[in-house]
């Protein structure tokens, strides 16, 4: 008899925040007058003795640079979970805007998982260069990247694949050309890592994605594709919404558990 699933938790980890932009800024044209909040967070996936964290963070540097208003060594956050980063050994990127991978030096022993199309349109293509994507990039990140290309470190995905049992990898565009997301097996059922799929919980639900667009009839297929694998729409989680930190259980200052 096959063994069954390993089932694992998801936790939150908020490393920065709140940060303040108009609500158009999550919520595409919509109420360019009022304003919202959002943290900057990066998530671990823990069970079956491992841990995976999902997206690196700020670094330090850029977070000085940028002045990213409530930001904390995401190292440090995670220290608080019991999780050394230095010793972390698998790490998904979702995609490559400067708040998902400025991080990737804060864990020297990880092996990477990254869309290939993801790491080709951020690396390769001149387009990315262009000011709406430059601004979203953190160069120096990037650079880090872009050398682990050809190392075991790097894990190029093409599509959908599953890397441990439970955990599977999902292309899903539309924010970013190659962007992904983590479908867990939880004790609940199948949970999502959407990270910036969408910014709130409100953009799944009313359908209306963040004005941060690359390719918005991918972003809608997208939607489409991550409501129809959840077991059910509050396993579906945003990468930004203030409620990831205020609605769940609270473990450690910062860190709650999703699932
Ligand atoms: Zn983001």
């Amino acid at each position: 008899m096959p063994s069954p699933t390993p089932v694992y938790e998801i936790y939150a980890v908020k490393y920065a925040g709140p940060l303040i932009s108009s609500v158009a800024m999550v919520l595409w044209n919509t109420d360019w007058e009022k304003k919202i909040e959002r943290n900057y967070y990066v998530w671990v996936i823990r069970g079956n003795g491992e841990t995976l964290i999902v997206d690196c963070g700020v670094a330090p540097a850029l977070a000085k640079e940028r002045q990213i208003a409530g930001y904390i060594n995401p190292v440090e956050v995670l220290a608080r979970l019991g999780v050394d980063a230095s010793q972390i050994k698998r790490v998904i990127i979702t995609h490559v805007n400067f708040d998902h991978i400025s991080g990737i030096e804060l864990f020297p022993n990880a092996t990477f998982y990254i869309q290939k199309r993801e790491f080709t349109f951020w690396i390769r293509d001149p387009i990315a260069k262009k000011p709406p994507f430059f601004r979203v990039t953190d160069p120096v990140g990037n650079a880090y990247l872009a050398k682990l290309e050809g190392s075991e470190r790097l894990v190029m995905i093409d599509g959908d694949q599953t890397i441990l049992p439970g955990i599977e990898l999902l292309l899903a565009p539309g924010h970013t050309p190659g962007h992904q997301v983590v479908a867990v097996n939880t004790a609940h059922g199948t949970a999502i890592v959407g990270s910036d799929c969408a910014h709130i919980f409100r953009n799944y639900e009313d359908e209306i994605p963040s004005c941060f667009i690359t390719d918005m009839i991918a972003w809608m297929k997208t939607y489409d594709k991550l409501k129809r694998k959840v077991s059910s729409m509050d396993l579906l989680f945003p990468g930004h919404d203030m409620r990831m930190l205020t609605q769940y259980p609270l473990v450690a200052k910062d860190i709650t558990r999703l699932v």
